[in-house]
This record gives structure tokens, C-alpha cells and sequence, in this order.
């Protein structure tokens, strides 16, 4: 591995980097690991087991990259049902790290890392930051939540082995990330992009211009975003943003990250098998259908994860990126089948309601949806941030600009919703990933 970091920390790109690993022999190192993987989880996790019993499968049916869609899935719940450990590959003995979701009812999901997972995940977060043309001598701002959650551990192992110096922030405290990032010459941040979108607006407060700073990259992830917010970011300040994709279940953030041509995220394909598949049958789909993405770990020790339903949409894209890089690419994820909303039967996604907010001047990303339900009738109410200067204007052109939304929205969701202007900095702000459903309906 180290002859790996190195490589990509010097930002040269030999052979031996697996990201231009010629795709034969990628498919071949895959079906090994596939192979090995489900060897390994038959032998040690008795849920895995029994499944593949029930099936009639044995390991040695796996004889290639075809033989996957065998496989039973795993889902969330799964975790949730054998909590803590029961879908440990690993002796405790070997585990040096847990994670744990951070859920407020119930039990959290706990996940595992032996030694080695620890390095493969470190290794793949320096191939994001390399693809993000990161490198030694770098000066990295970590602002994902530090602790359970797997963000901020997860990008700083991986930005301190690429040779940047990190800067762990953890989440919280705009003020005081915007001066260590101005007092320290921070070139890269990592949050969410919704935190980081709060960061600017506190900046343009205390007077700090975020298009002086060095900043030139962000690597947001942790939540699904849009391109309007790309574009949103990348006029307000000086980076350029990237979109980078993971979960705890499968290794957290760096299963998948864009390059600098900013065309679809590379998977990190001999750690993470992807495959998309029909959300309601778990049929298999080929590549550049829209679908659910399912992930199998290749290489992960303690809680290997088989065909893994992530519930996030996206698509696998053809054809070669223009990097060179052999990895296959995945559409940015823009909504999770669990964040569809089902209002007076129509299907709604809040990434559907930002970008059409986004196109339209005046409003600031930041809102929320609340859902009632009014004699028997569900009711989507929208409320919007709007520029101070939009505030303070006449009431006529705020009327003029809640017209606008109304149109836009009825227009791009199919459905009559109701439109609420508020002033900027009014609605609640996370630290974290953005709460923008509050759902009031009682079933
Ligand atoms: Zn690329």
C-alpha cells in the first residue's frame, strides 16, 4: 500500500496505482476478491450463512462477476436486528475500530475495521484527494463530525497520509473555522456542503471575502446535493467543489469521489463492487439505467458487506473519463428512495425543490418542508430563505418572488404547494447534514 500513497501523493500516475489498472485485469482482481469475500462470510457470519443455505448456494457458484446477482442482499435493518456484533467476520481480538451510527431512537448500526480496513480506507481517501489534485503540502480543514460518525476520522487518516497537514476542526464553531481557515492559509475543506454554504454566509458577516482565502478545493459529501449548489458554492468562494460519496456500512466517506473532470464520481472498484438494481423488485440493471446502487466489499475484514442496498439513486456511466482513470463512474447521488415523499400521491424529492429554488434569484439554499396534514389532505408547505436585500425591498417584489417559487415549484413537482418567505438566517441550521423535511403528518 505505501508505494500506492506514495504515488499518488506525488501526483504521479505509474501503473501500479489501481485506478488505471487496465479493466481485464480489474475484473479478474475483482472476481478474486468476490470469490474470497464470500467464502469468508459464509465461514463467519451466520445470518450470510444461512441465506446462502436457504438459496442453495455454495461460495464455489460464484464462478464469475455474473454469479453476484445470486447473492441474497444485506440490508440495513440486518445490522439493526444484529446489533452489535453479530455480522462480525473478525475475532474482537483483531478489531481496532468502531464506528456507530448516530441515530436518536433505537439502537445505532455498529461497524468494525481490523488493521488492515483501516489502511484500505485510508488508502482510498488519498486517491479522493489526489483525484481532487490534492497533495503534500496541502493544508486540509477537516469539518465532518469527529467521533462515532465516520467523517472526520475516515478524511483525516486519509489527507495526513497523502502528506497535507490537517487541520481537525471537527463540525461546529463557524467563527472559529472561518479564522483558522483565513490564519492557517487552509487550501481544501471537507463538510458537508450545506455547512459549507453556512460558512460563506458567516464569512460575508464578519467581513472575511471567502474568494481571497487559498481555498481552492472543497470535498463535500455526507448528503445528497445538486448541481445548482455547485454552482451556488463555487460563485460564492474560490474552490472548486467536489462530490465524494461513502457510508459507514460499506467504509464510510471514500468509496467514491470525483476527479477533476467532474463527470460522475469514480468508484473505488477493486475495494467496493457496485451494481444498480430496480429499488421495488432487486432486479439487476445494466449500466446507465437509473437505480438503487447495491455495494459488496472486496477486500473489508471485519463486517464484509454482500450486495448491499444503499437506497441511494444513481446510475453506473459509460465510457472512459477523460483522467484515464479505468474506474467506473456513478451519477451523483441527488436523493436516497428513503427521502421520497408521497404527497396526496405524487412522489417528491427534496433535491427536486433546491434546484428548482437555486434557479431562481433572490432565494438563498437554505429552506424547508413541512408536511401537515389538513382533513385528511396532506399539505407540503415550502419556506424559503431570502436575501436581505430582498427583505427589506418592497413588499410588491416579494409577492413578485413568492409568485416565482409557486410557479417553479407547481411546475417541477406536478403538485399545488404552499410558499413561505422568511428572512435570511431564520430557519435552523445544522452542523452537520441538513434537516430539511419536518414531517407533522400522523398516519
Ligand atoms: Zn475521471
Amino acid at each position: 500500500m505505501n508505494s500506492i500513497l506514495q504515488a499518488s501523493a506525488t501526483g504521479c500516475h505509474p501503473a501500479s496505482v489501481p485506478d488505471y489498472t487496465p479493466i481485464p485485469q480489474l475484473r479478474e482482481l475483482q472476481l478474486k476478491r468476490m470469490q474470497a469475500v464470500v467464502a469468508r462470510a459464509s465461514r463467519q457470519v451466520k445470518l450470510f450463512q444461512s441465506r446462502m443455505a436457504d438459496r442453495g448456494l455454495a461460495p464455489e457458484d460464484i464462478r464469475d462477476l455474473e454469479d453476484v446477482a445470486k447473492l441474497p442482499f444485506t440490508e440495513k435493518r440486518d445490522l439493526r436486528d444484529t446489533y452489535p456484533f453479530g455480522l462480525f467476520a473478525s475475532p474482537m481480538k483483531d478489531v481496532v475500530r468502531l464506528h456507530a451510527s448516530s441515530g436518536t431512537t433505537g439502537k445505532p448500526i455498529v461497524v468494525a475495521y481490523t488493521k488492515e480496513d483501516v489502511d484500505v480506507w485510508t488508502s482510498v481517501l488519498v486517491r479522493c484527494f489526489a483525484g481532487c489534485g490534492l497533495h503534500h503540502g496541502d493544508v486540509i480543514q477537516v469539518a465532518y463530525g469527529y467521533g462515532l460518525f465516520t467523517g472526520g476520522l475516515g478524511a483525516h487518516y486519509g489527507a495526513e497520509a497523502l502528506g497535507a497537514a490537517v487541520v481537525p476542526t471537527s463540525g461546529g464553531n463557524a467563527d472559529r473555522q472561518i479564522m483558522l481557515m483565513k490564519d492557517f492559509g487552509v487550501t481544501a475543506m471537507c463538510c458537508t456542503p450545506t455547512y459549507f454554504l453556512h460558512l460563506i454566509d458567516r464569512a460575508a458577516e464578519l467581513g472575511v471575502d471567502m474568494k481571497e482565502l487559498p481555498l481552492r478545493a472543497g470535498v463535500f459529501g455526507a448528503e445528497p446535493w445538486t448541481e445548482s449548489m455547485r454552482r451556488h458554492i463555487e460563485n460564492r468562494s474560490s474552490v472548486e467543489a467536489f462530490d465524494i460519496y461513502g457510508l459507514s456500512e460499506i467504509i464510510g466517506p471514500g468509496v467514491a469521489c470525483e476527479c477533476r473532470c467532474h463527470q460522475g464520481l469514480h468508484i473505488f472498484e477493486d475495494h467496493f463492487y457496485p451494481e444498480i438494481v430496480d429499488p421495488v423488485t432487486g432486479e439487476l440493471l445494466p449500466d446507465g439505467s437509473e437505480g438503487e446502487l447495491v455495494l459488496t466489499t472486496l477486500s473489508k475484514q471485519a463486517m464484509p458487506m454482500i450486495r448491499y442496498r444503499t437506497r441511494d439513486i444513481t446510475m453506473l456511466l459509460t465510457g472512459q473519463c477523460k483522467c484515464g482513470r479505468t474506474l467506473r463512474r456513478m451519477g451523483r447521488i441527488g436523493r436516497r428512495s428513503d427521502d421520497m415523499l408521497i404527497i396526496r400521491g405524487v412522489n417528491v424529492f427534496p433535491s427536486q425543490v433546491e434546484s428548482a429554488l437555486l434557479e431562481i434569484e433572490g432565494t438563498l439554499p437554505n429552506y424547508q418542508i413541512i408536511l401537515t396534514r389538513e382533513q385528511e389532505l396532506d399539505q407540503m408547505e415550502v419556506q424559503v430563505e431570502v436575501t436581505p436585500h430582498m427583505f427589506n425591498d418592497k413588499i410588491g417584489a416579494l409577492q413578485g418572488l413568492q409568485g416565482r417559487i409557486q410557479g417553479a415549484l407547481d411546475h417541477v413537482l406536478g403538485l399545488r404547494v404552499r410558499v413561505a418567505l422568511v428572512e435570511a438566517n431564520s430557519l435552523a441550521r445544522s452542523e452537520g447534514k441538513a434537516k430539511r423535511v419536518i414531517d407533522r403528518r400522523t398516519s
